[in-house]
């Protein structure tokens, strides 16, 4: 599909080109902080799997540079057109140089190299791996870092995950690649977070996401998920927003024993194998006609041994935000006349296609020459 039509097809492709985002992900994080607030009060975070960096870009902007959007931004507008006019000397000064703020401290993590943003360190990791949490501590508290300490010196408010693996189109694959990203998001989370922070996290709701929804419930107060605006309605994607960080007693996060699809958190705090019990066994049936029936187990039918056995699954609230006023994701756009095509505001600095037109050039075309035909070979 070329940029045009893409331009016509996605609104907030084009409206990321038009307003300076790297990505059209900026607008999902404007529109969960539109609903839940999610700033109010931050000024340590961490952004994991944050290339190529509009959610980073949209920290920078609103927490760094003091820049108000949705709403609020309409109503700071016209709170400083007033002020221009009708102010005293000093405020139409800091109408026309807003401050910097200097305390905000954000990282962000991604596997992809990352062109750099102002006030943000840049971290080139992969955040399944455990080597990946020394370095984030150092990164947040590069003065006081403890290398023998598993958790940060100064904990951060807010830990954001857009993590997405390159989709195979294998949809079980995809879902369970994409959980075990939210699960290191999560560990990762654990260690860095300090008590009552936020947790926000893109899933794919898929069977069985109501465990992650229980485990998360055990560490945060409130848990909800959301669907912004400009996320598609036939995408499985959705972002649970977590709140209110409250390690039980004695709980000690680590990366060497991870909380995750082998490992569950008691209500009481104590990490615990996951135990099948026999009524969450597949059950195996073999037919008259050789073809063997598998049901899987997941219900308890025993009424009494229902109410009796603490349940693992747990639904939160879910919300749509975003302004209905705001752009349908979904939807297909006329742009109006003399509009023409953008370029990305940050091209890939490295993308994975980018060895394979190299090799593909290298070989002399899209299917390289034989020796035969002269010019080319590997
Ligand atoms: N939030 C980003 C933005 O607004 O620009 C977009 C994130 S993109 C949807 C998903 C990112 O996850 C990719 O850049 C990919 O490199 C990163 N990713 C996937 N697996 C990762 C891993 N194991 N560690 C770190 N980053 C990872």
């Amino acid at each position: 599909m070329g940029k045009s039509s893409k331009d016509k097809r996605d609104a907030y492709y084009r409206l990321a080109k038009e307003q300076g985002w790297r990505a059209r992900s900026a607008y999902k994080l404007l529109q969960l902080d539109e609903e839940f607030g999610l700033f109010e009060g931050v000024t340590r975070v961490v952004d994991l799997c944050a290339a190529p960096g509009s959610w980073s870009q949209v920290l920078s902007r609103i927490l760094i540079k003091g820049e108000k959007f949705g709403r609020a931004g309409w109503e700071d507008k016209q709170a400083k057109d007033h002020a221009a006019i009708h102010g005293t000397a000093e405020e139409k000064n800091h109408v026309a140089a807003p401050e910097s703020r200097k305390d905000v401290k954000i990282v962000s993590i991604d596997l992809q190299p990352m062109a750099p943003l102002e006030g943000i360190t840049t971290l080139r990791a992969d955040i399944t791996h455990p080597s990946t949490v020394p370095l984030l501590l150092r990164a947040l508290d590069p003065e006081t870092y403890d290398s023998t300490s598993t958790s940060a010196s100064h904990p951060v408010d807010l830990v954001i995950s857009d993590g997405a693996p390159d989709v195979t189109g294998l949809h079980d694959l995809d879902i369970y690649v994409q959980s075990q990203l939210l699960w290191a998001a999560l560990n990762l989370a654990l260690c860095v977070l300090k008590p009552g922070g936020k947790f926000v996290a893109k899933i794919f709701r898929g069977k069985d996401v109501d465990l992650l929804y229980a485990q998360l419930k055990i560490v945060f107060e409130r848990v909800r998920v959301a669907k912004p605006r400009s996320s598609r309605a036939s995408s499985i994607e959705a972002f649970v927003v977590c709140e209110g960080f409250r390690p039980p007693e004695g709980f000690a996060a680590s990366l060497d024993n991870p909380l995750g699809a082998g490992a569950m958190l008691s209500s009481e705090g104590q990490q615990q194998p996951i135990k099948h019990t026999p009524s969450s066994l597949p059950s195996r049936h073999v037919r008259g006609d050789g073809i063997t029936e598998v049901e899987l187990g997941d219900e308890v039918e025993d009424e009494a041994q229902a109410s009796s056995a603490p349940s693992p699954r747990w639904i939160p609230p879910f919300l749509a935000s975003g302004d209905l006023a705001a752009y349908d994701a979904d939807a297909t756009y006329h742009l109006p006349l003399g509009r023409t095509t953008l370029d990305p505001v940050q091209p890939p600095t490295a993308p994975p296609y980018k060895r394979a037109l190299e090799m593909r050039k290298r070989m002399g075309g899209a299917y390289g020459k034989t020796k035969l035909g002269g010019s080319g070979g590997v």
